[in-house]
């Protein structure tokens, strides 16, 4: 057992899942990067075994599983070495299906999350801007009510999904002259009449169709809007806390996997006369990893814990994210090191990690952003609160 948190029905999970992986995603993977976007119909075979819907309820097709679930899936996505890809699923599932479930109305759950849970319907979550992505509160996409519709205008960037996603759920000003208690959440179809997008050209994560996206007067019904008006800014700071935990989890699982492959590697590669896991220099520096590695891995398993059971932990995922996308970026940089020039080539998985895992610390949250959130909640005593 991995931890104590894992049952034999989440290895049994584990396992199947793996093999789902080796035959459906892993001989494809290669091409995919290449071709900068995965396969759609990749989501209607996730979504048959209902992957999806790990941890939705049953009345919308989804398992009612346990987060633990949730974190094999993460942890076994990292596993296949392409950021890209492992974006491509858990931004649909855990960004764009949160707000349809949490807050959408039943025509909504119908209509956008039965069909994401199988598959059928691919999501994105819309809230960075050209203008600023940290300071949500300044967003300037406005959604202007007129009748029984809203008219969007505005733009979006660094979309996750942002091209080949059905549709998109899209933070917009509703009352901009009230800040961030002006702001509110729509769900847009790709089809809409004005919405454009176009792809963007990136370091890594090259298996993501990673979009800038322009709203020129679209339409979007009223019954689009997701739970109450000017209410967005409170939503999307709710699912925060699981969004920064998904990104903690897979920083671990990535780092795990890097250390993984370079203690393998070091156990074949010889140098003088011996293979290079007995020199003490790196020997010493494996361990200092593996420790940092599992002490971020036991934490954010306590958190998810947490979550799990409905406990609201802010802090503790945004603390998440900072420590273990940091220490995957360094564990990363020192183990393609191990593999010498190797590590440098295409053909090993280390430059591929390097190039994603330095996401980590930007996307869903900046690592400053991360510090000065924990900041305020431990020096201020400022209290985040759940919504209630
Ligand atoms: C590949 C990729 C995929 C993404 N996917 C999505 C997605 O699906 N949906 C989505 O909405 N967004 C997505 N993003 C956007 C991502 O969340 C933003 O890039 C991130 O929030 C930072 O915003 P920014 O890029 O505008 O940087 P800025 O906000 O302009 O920040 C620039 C720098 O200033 C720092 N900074 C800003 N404010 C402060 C402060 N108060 N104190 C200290 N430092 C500060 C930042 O930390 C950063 O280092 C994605 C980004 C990338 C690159």
């Amino acid at each position: 057992m991995r931890s104590m948190y894992f049952t034999e029905e989440h290895e049994a999970f584990r396992q199947s899942f793996k093999i789902f992986l080796q035959k459906e995603v892993i001989p494809n993977v290669d091409k995919w990067e290449k071709e900068g976007f995965i396969d759609k119909e990749v989501f209607k075979k996730f979504g048959e075994m209902g992957y999806l819907g790990l941890n939705y309820p049953e009345e919308f097709g989804g398992l009612n599983l346990d987060l633990f679930y949730t974190v094999v899936f993460l942890e076994e996505l990292q596993k296949v070495n392409s950021g890209g890809f492992a974006a491509a699923i858990w931004a649909h599932t855990y960004l764009a299906m949160t707000h349809l479930n949490a807050e959408g109305s039943p025509k909504i759950k119908e209509n956008y999350l039965i069909p994401s849970i199988t598959g059928e319907k691919v999501g994105c979550l819309c809230i960075s801007e050209p203008f600023g992505g940290s300071d949500v509160a300044g967003m300037r996409t406005t959604a202007t009510k007129k009748g029984d519709t809203y008219i969007l205008n505005g733009s979006k960037t660094f979309i996750t999904n942002g091209i080949y996603s059905d549709y998109l759920v899209v933070a917009a000003k509703t009352n901009p002259s009230l800040g961030n208690k002006g702001m509110s959440i729509f769900v847009v179809d790709r089809e809409s009449v004005g919405l454009s997008s176009t792809q963007l050209v990136k370091l890594g994560w090259k298996a993501s169709d990673t979009a800038e996206i322009a709203f020129d007067n679209v339409v979007v019904p009223a019954n689009h809007l997701l739970g109450e008006e000017n209410k967005g800014f409170s939503y999307i700071m709710q699912h925060f806390a699981l969004e920064r935990i998904v990104m903690g989890v897979n920083a671990h699982a990535r780092a795990e996997y890097a250390l993984e492959y370079a203690i393998q590697y070091m156990s074949e590669r010889t140098a003088f006369g011996k293979t290079i896991d007995k020199f003490q220099a790196l020997r010493h520096k494996v361990a200092d990893m593996a420790s940092e590695v599992e002490m971020c891995k036991e934490f954010n398993y306590s958190i998810i814990n947490r979550l799990d059971k409905s406990q609201y932990v802010v802090k503790e995922a945004s603390m998440s994210k900072l420590m273990s996308t940091k220490i995957a970026d360094e564990v990363i940089y020192s183990c393609l090191q191990m593999l010498g020039g190797y590590g440098y080539m295409e053909d090993y998985p280390m430059a591929r990690l390097l190039r994603d895992s330095r996401l980590g610390p930007i996307g869903g949250g900046t690592s400053e952003i991360l510090r000065e959130i924990i900041a305020k909640i431990i020096i201020d005593k400022k209290e985040y609160k759940p919504i209630t």
